[in-house]
């Protein structure tokens, strides 16, 4: 199964600072069905639970971790345990991290940041330990648990998850250059639909016209994948990626069926119908022509589709 890191407190677990979870029903009833969370919690391990807040407090222009009332700098500590945590993480080839939002330890942006003398607080901190996360995992699906509950961001995020377990384990596969080409086929419309520019750096890739030896095209390809499946998508590139599939059978079909293609086409573009209707008939066609080349996109099938997140109008902006 694959894996998440996850903040421990958003388990349930009673580990935040007043002996309370912070437990998200996302995650827990969710989440917990397709992967196997990984927790972590960098607070509990030094301080203990129950233990007094830490805020992230602005010392001559660098940050630095207080605890809130005895006023002490735990910085050093803190930061220790979560580098070390992150270095655990790293060796668990996670597919994705999901942080609890607004701590000075995990979140992952727009943590308070308070001023030293009696000035408002900032929103513009980063938690420890998620620092240390993203400098070690630059590319690694990492979202907050509040971020989650947008349709847009979570749809996102759960194709970016099941697309960086698809280049680990493939990596993994010691692949030869024709399984390269399959992989790229099969991952095109996915990636054309999240950035048109990784598109062409991806197939130049593949194309290999400086006939680069097979370690480094993979390396590169490796590293291109991950930047591109950090993209976001959006309703203009998704609705180009429609018309580009559309294009294989417009000729296959009746004017009728055409004309109630298109319109589906442009109802989705508007926002009348959310993308699983017009996927659902694309693959109606798909199959009936048998286009060995479209049904291995995952563009049309990136997630178990029990997780509905095609079926949310706001999934796409
Ligand atoms: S936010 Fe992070 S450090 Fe705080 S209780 Fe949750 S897991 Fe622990």
């Amino acid at each position: 199964m694959m894996k998440i890191g996850v903040s421990e407190c958003l388990l349930g677990t009673q580990c935040r600072y007043d002996g309370t979870g912070a437990k998200d029903k996302y995650v827990v009833n969710v989440l917990q069905k397709y992967f196997e969370l990984e927790a972590y919690c960098p607070e509990k391990i030094i301080f203990g639970t129950p233990r007094e807040t830490i805020r992230q407090v602005e010392v001559n222009n660098t940050i630095e971790i207080h605890t809130h009332q005895t006023k002490k700098n735990v910085t050093p500590e803190l930061e220790k345990i979560s580098n070390e945590l992150a270095d655990e993480a790293l060796e668990e080839e996670l597919c994705g991290f999901i942080l609890k939002s607004k701590s000075p330890t995990c979140g992952m942006e727009r943590v308070k940041v308070y001023q030293p003398v009696n000035a408002p607080s900032e929103k513009r901190g980063v938690g420890l330990f998620a620092k240390a996360l993203r400098e070690r995992y630059p590319y690694l699906p990492m979202e907050e648990e509040g971020r989650l509950e947008d349709a847009w961001l979570r749809e996102n995020f759960l194709m970016q998850i099941f697309a960086y377990k698809g280049i680990s384990e493939f990596m993994r596969s010691k692949p030869k250059m024709k399984e390269l080409v399959a992989f790229h086929t099969s991952y095109k419309y996915l990636i054309y639909s999240k950035s048109t520019v990784s598109y062409k750096i991806l197939g130049n890739i593949v194309a290999n016209n400086k006939q680069q030896p097979l370690e480094e095209i993979l390396k590169t390809y490796h590293q291109e994948f991950l930047i591109a499946i950090n993209q976001k998508g959006n309703i203009s590139k998704t609705y180009n990626v429609l018309l580009h599939i559309y294009g294989y059978f417009k000729k296959l079909i009746s004017a009728d069926e055409k004309e109630h293609m298109l319109t589906a086409i442009e109802e989705f573009k508007e926002g009348i119908i959310p993308l699983i209707a017009v996927i659902k008939l694309l693959n109606l066609y798909v199959k009936r022509f048998e286009m060995g080349y479209l049904k291995e996109q995952k563009f049309l099938n990136p997630y178990p589709a029990e997780l509905g997140l095609r079926s949310d109008i706001k999934a796409f902006k």
